[in-house]
C-alpha cells in the first residue's frame, strides 16, 4: 500500500490542508490518506493551542466526505512530545514493511525538516512530497544539500495556490469576521457551535 500521511496542527482544518492532500493523493497514486493531528507539536509548545479534542474532531468532520481520507488519533494519544519519526515508526509496526509511507508537508515546514528530531533518519525511511504554498518562496536546495543521498526521497510537488492559513482563520473569528470558503461548512459550523476562536 502506498500511505499518504498529513500531519499539522490542523487549528483549525481548511481547504489549504485539504487540496494539497489530494494533490498528492492523485499524483502521486496514494491509497489513503492519515490526517494526524499533533498533540504536542515541539515547535508550537509555548503557543496557545486549541484542545485537542476539538481539533481532533474538526479533522473528522472536514475530511468524511472523502472516503480516501481517514484520521488518526495517535499523536494525541501518544505521551510526551509529537515527534514525526516516533509515528512514522508506529505506522510502520502497524501496516508492515510493503507499505510505502509519504509525508505530506508545506514549503514553509518544509525548510524546517532539517531541525527535525532525528531527520536524517526520518527522511532515510520515508518519502517527503513537499507542495507549494502561496506567500511562501522557498528553494529546496539548501534542503537538499544538507540531506544528501537521503534527498533523494524528497520530492516537489506544485498544487492549486490557496493563500489560507489557520492564523489567518483564527484572527478572522476573533473580530467576528467570515470564514466562509475558507474552511468546510461543517468545521464553520463547529466553530461557530464551541464558540472557539474568541
Ligand atoms: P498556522 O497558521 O496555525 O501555522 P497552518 O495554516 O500553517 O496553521 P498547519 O496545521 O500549521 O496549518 O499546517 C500543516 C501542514 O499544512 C504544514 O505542512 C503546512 O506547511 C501545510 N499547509 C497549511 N496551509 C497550507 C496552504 N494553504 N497551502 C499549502 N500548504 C499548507
Ligand atoms: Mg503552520
Amino acid at each position: 500500500m502506498r500511505l499518504g500521511i498529513m500531519g499539522g496542527t490542523f487549528d483549525p482544518i481548511h481547504f489549504g490542508h485539504l487540496a494539497m492532500a489530494e494533490e498528492a493523493r492523485e499524483i502521486f497514486s496514494l491509497d489513503e490518506i492519515l490526517f494526524i493531528p499533533s498533540a504536542r507539536p515541539p515547535h508550537k509548545v509555548e503557543k496557545n493551542i486549541t484542545p485537542e479534542v476539538h481539533r481532533l474532531m474538526m479533522t473528522y468532520l472536514a475530511t468524511q466526505s472523502n472516503e480516501k481520507f481517514q484520521v488518526s488519533p495517535m499523536e494525541i494519544l501518544r505521551e510526551g512530545l509529537s515527534y514525526t519519526l516516533d509515528t512514522m515508526n508506529q505506522l510502520e509496526k502497524k501496516f508492515g514493511a510493503d507499505t510505502e509511507l509519504f509525508f505530506i508537508i508545506g514549503a514553509d515546514s518544509m525548510v524546517d525538516l532539517p531541525k527535525w528530531h532525528k531527520s536524517q533518519e526520518l527522511v532515510s525511511k520515508v518519502h517527503f512530497i513537499a507542495t507549494t504554498r502561496p506567500g511562501v518562496e522557498v528553494n529546496l536546495e539548501e534542503v537538499e544539500k544538507f540531506f544528501g543521498d537521503n534527498a533523494k526521497n524528497i520530492f516537489q510537488v506544485e498544487v492549486p495556490g490557496l493563500e489560507i492559513s489557520s492564523t489567518d482563520i483564527r484572527e478572522r473569528v476573533k473580530s467576528g469576521r467570515s470564514i466562509k470558503y475558507l474552511v468546510p461548512e461543517v468545521v464553520e459550523e463547529y466553530i461557530l457551535k464551541e464558540n472557539l476562536y474568541k
